[in-house]
């Protein structure tokens, strides 16, 4: 593998460099969904972020870090989602140009939130992975930094200070769930909660619908599986080898169906007062299937992001 892992130690770097710019999140326990689960349950609110995603942690941690001779070169990426947000967010932070590469048919609204940001979007290949192909061939061309949507330790690190967070609050934890897509968020648990909380129990959680991560991870080499999945934040058809080298030390790797994660989200709005995204109710829905493991327990679910599609959010109210 060409990339190198990140260390305990770039994840207190981080902290240190993102703090000017992210405040902490609220991690709060709700009695009526603690009462529910039969565990004290806290929910960590992500969905507050600023882009209203945890991964602009890394994309601020990334892009502060280049190197001085970067000079007035820009960053170029490849998402339709949160990824392209918070590069976008974080380049604008530091003045620096970016382009985001989108397959063609985005969904207009994700297309809006990044030119908001500043951020010149480009729409090119059938699929991620011809925009993938291009973007590298782009790269080349223009002597921009390519920023890979996971195998980046400078993401993973930043994304970990989401965990160090959680832990210096409540070190007492006994399991925290995770979302997982390409595998930076889970990376980053196991990296801190090896650190700082080595008997909490952590677990991915991936829709049935889109399991290449839980596959490639189940199977120990990386495997592709279609996107059928509507929850956005965990639609990734292949895996990443950095995280999924760092999620070796996950306790346990779990599937949930959309249904579930719909009735989750629900459970999210009326008894967390949260507004998630699908892919931010995943950790819920795979705890209330096996709670009765976790009765009397602490556990942690990650709500990773707010940014519900607004057919997303018509379903959840009917
Ligand atoms: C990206 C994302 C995930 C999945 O995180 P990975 O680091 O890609 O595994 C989960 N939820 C939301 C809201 C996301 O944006």
């Amino acid at each position: 593998m060409p990339t190198t892992s990140p260390s305990f130690t770039d994840v207190l770097h981080a902290a240190r460099l993102i703090a000017p710019h992210l405040p902490e999140t609220p991690m709060w326990s709700y009695p009526v969904l603690s009462g529910r689960v039969g565990a004290e349950t806290f929910v960590k609110h992500e969905n507050t972020q600023p882009t209203g995603a945890f991964k602009v942690r890394g994309g601020i941690n990334l892009i502060s870090r280049l190197p001085a001779d970067h000079g007035k070169a820009g960053v170029l990426t490849y998402s339709t989602g949160n990824h392209a947000q918070s590069i976008a967010y974080a380049a604008r932070l530091f003045g620096i140009p970016c382009t985001v590469v989108m397959p063609e048919n985005p969904n207009p609204a994700k297309v809006a939130a990044v030119e908001a940001l500043g951020a010149t979007v480009e729409i090119k290949g059938a699929t991620m992975v011809e925009t993938a192909e291009y973007v590298t061939a782009l790269t080349e061309e223009r002597g921009d930094r390519l920023i890979s949507p996971a195998d980046e330790p400078d993401l993973i690190a930043g994304v970990a200070t989401l965990y160090l967070e959680m832990f210096t609050r409540r070190p007492d934890l006994d399991a925290v769930f995770v979302p997982v897509g390409s595998g930076t968020g889970a990376a980053a648990a196991c990296l801190v909660a090896r650190a700082v909380a080595p008997r909490c129990r952590v677990i991915g959680v991936q829709s049935s619908l889109a399991p290449a991560a839980h596959d490639s991870w189940r199977s120990g080499e990386p495997v592709r599986r279609p996107i059928e999945t509507v929850a956005d934040g965990l639609a990734t058809g292949s895996a990443f080898a950095l995280p999924q080298s760092l999620m070796r030390d996950l306790d346990d790797f779990v599937l949930v169906h959309d249904d579930d994660i719909r009735a989750a989200q629900r459970v999210l709005l009326t008894e967390a007062h949260t507004l998630s995204e699908l892919a931010g109710a995943a950790p819920l829905a795979a705890l209330l299937a096996r709670k009765e493991e976790f009765t009397g327990q602490k556990v942690a679910l990650v709500c990773s992001g707010a940014n519900a599609s607004p057919a997303e959010l018509q379903r959840l109210l009917t």
